[in-house]
């Protein structure tokens, strides 16, 4: 996610050793950022990761490098006078608002100005897993290579794409990809890199990069926002601070910038974040960011390809892939990457020709300490077998009684459409719900939670099934109160009675019946079927994710009771 130093190259830890094995460095800015900077003997410089081990600046020191302790001054960028009052006005007042985070600041504001990359090295083989991600980019890259064919045909391509889901995920890669992919340039910037500083700075910034990426080579590109809550965030009803008419300034630049350019001209804006639902509706909408793709958290087979993508230009010994993709079970993309890396430098420490199952090893527990609390490896199995047997039971019991619907999708990989997992099932098209259907759909929320009470006990049921419940409520409470499908009310619309204050203990009771009794009758289904259940969640522990594909290869349909 480094992008403030677009001019910088880039090298590889192990490329680096090299350097430093062969004395060919000078100078080392050694701080506390990812990215180290490395100053050779021949006068280039490059970046690569921070090894972050307490003994590097001995090490380094010993092979007779100067280690700078600071960022290094950018000589190639004389700043006006005017920008350095900015500047240093700026520095002083987030000095004042937070001490630790000036430092930074200080980093990127002398590199605010997006500079482009026109790295074509960068393509969808980088990217590994992801797939239903890259398959909806895909017309994107046509469309940047052929603007103009769209164009004859009429077609609107989108002019802003919203990447969504947790950091590390690789969505700056996918971003970095796409501009690859169709090689034009990609100008990233961070919407952090737009607060904070002087009213109406943010807005002309942006206006500066939309007018540097029109009048690119090609006049083509993609634009990559990360962090565009910094800028997009909700706007609280009762705000009128000055940040926030600052951060409204900066947001209504982007938006007119975005419906200033047409659909022939080539330019994508591709903005990420880890929250889509915090964002200001004005962005989501159509000729914006209209666009919306998440990006999960990669499953084992997509860690699989990530691993051996990583490992692949190094060198490396016996390494289990597949067995080091079931130990890194909700790993982010960057995680594994770092982990890789981690093992890379124990490798290279202990001067071993290649990297081996036991750096890995160390590197897991080094990785794994860093990122979470002791016993989380535990923890873990545990929480993945209660969400396994909970999304199975949903999975079995539509399966069991709603047969038409076809089950896309169940995964542990928890995402924004389920905290732990979740079941994908496509309903049929149909204009009207009867209530037969409304009691079958109320079965299925609730097979989560009886798959939990089955195979657990009832003591040991969890709160997973919260969401489960309120939308199993809203369906039962609707049948009763609003549908005329109970005997309390009857025919009567709760609604229309609200004013005659009617007894609404009557009604609860009715709802209380209803669940309870479907409760039971999806219980026995899970129980009569408990050795499918078992085998379905065996399957999904393994594999994390399974397709209908996998579920039709399981041949159901013969043992199912
Ligand atoms: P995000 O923008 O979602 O926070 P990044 O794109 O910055 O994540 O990912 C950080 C790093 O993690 C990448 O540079 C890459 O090394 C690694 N990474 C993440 N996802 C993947 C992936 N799907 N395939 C390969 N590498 C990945
Ligand atoms: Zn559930």
């Amino acid at each position: 996610m480094n992008y403030n130093n677009n001019s910088i190259n880039y090298k590889s830890f192990v490329l680096f050793e090299k350097d430093l094995s062969s004395k060919n460095i000078s100078s080392i800015y050694l701080t506390d950022s990812s990215k180290i900077r490395v100053q050779l003997k021949n006068g280039t410089t490059y970046e690569t990761d921070n090894p972050r081990t307490p003994d590097a600046k001995e090490t380094f020191l010993r092979s007779g490098i100067n280690v700078i302790e600071s960022y290094p001054v950018n000589s190639r960028q004389a700043y006006p006078i005017t920008l350095m009052v900015i500047s240093a006005v700026s520095i002083i007042i987030m000095s004042l608002r937070s001490s630790e985070r000036a430092s930074k600041r200080v980093f990127s504001l002398d590199s605010l100005d997006a500079t482009a990359v026109e790295d074509s090295s960068y393509n969808f083989k980088n990217v590994a897993g992801n797939e239903e991600a890259k398959e909806s980019v895909k017309d994107v890259v046509d469309f940047l290579k052929n603007p103009e064919k769209y164009a004859s045909y009429g077609a609107r391509m989108p002019k802003g794409i919203m990447l969504y889901g947790q950091p590390g995920t690789g969505k700056t890669l996918l971003a970095k990809a796409v501009a690859g992919e169709a090689n034009v340039p990609f100008y990233a910037v961070s919407g952090s890199d737009f607060i904070q500083v002087y009213v109406g700075v943010g807005a002309s910034r942006i206006r500066q990069l939309f007018k540097k990426a029109r009048n690119s080579s090609q006049g083509k590109a993609v634009i990559f926002i990360d962090e565009i809550d910094a800028i997009g965030k909700k706007r609280a009803a009762s705000n009128s601070s000055g940040g926030s008419d600052e951060r409204d300034q900066t947001l209504n630049a982007l938006l007119t910038e975005m419906s200033g350019f047409n659909e022939k001209e080539g330019i994508i804006v591709i903005a990420a974040t880890n929250r889509l639902d915090m964002l200001d509706p004005a962005l989501l909408r159509p000729g914006r960011f209209d666009r919306h793709i998440e990006i999960t958290l990669p499953d084992i087979a997509s860690r699989e390809k990530i691993i051996d993508l990583h490992l692949k230009n190094k060198p490396t010994g016996n390494i289990d892939i597949h067995e080091w993709a079931q130990k890194t079970s909700y790993f982010s993309g960057a995680k594994i990457e770092n982990l890789i890396n981690e093992a890379a430098i124990i490798a290279c420490k202990e001067n071993s020709e290649t990297i081996e199952n036991m750096h890995m090893d160390k590197a897991f527990s080094i990785v794994l300490a860093g990122y979470e609390k002791k016993n989380r490896a535990y923890i873990r199995d545990v929480d993945r077998k209660i969400t396994a047997y909970h999304e199975v039971g949903h999975a079995l019991a539509s399966l069991k009684i709603l047969p038409n619907e076809k089950i896309s999708k169940i995964t542990i990989i928890p995402s924004t459409k389920g905290a732990g997992g979740y079941t994908l099932s496509i309903p049929e098209d149909k204009l009207y719900e009867n209530k037969d259907y409304l009691k079958r759909r109320i079965m299925v929320l609730l097979g989560g939670r009886a798959a939990e009470e089955v195979i657990f006990g009832p003591n040991y049921i969890t709160t997973g099934a919260r969401n489960d419940l309120q939308r199993s409520t809203n369906i039962a409470f609707n049948m009763i109160t609003q549908y005329g499908m109970g005997k309390t009310l009857g025919l009567l619309n709760m609604q229309e009675l609200y004013d005659l204050n009617i007894n609404q203990d009557e009604i609860i009771k009715e709802c209380k019946k209803l669940m309870d009794s479907i409760y039971g009758e999806v219980k026995n289904i899970i129980i009569e079927n408990r050795h499918c259940l078992k085998r379905i969640t065996e399957l999904l522990l393994e594999k994390e994710t399974l397709y209908s594909v996998d579920l039709d290869n399981l041949k159901l349909s013969t043992t199912l009771k």
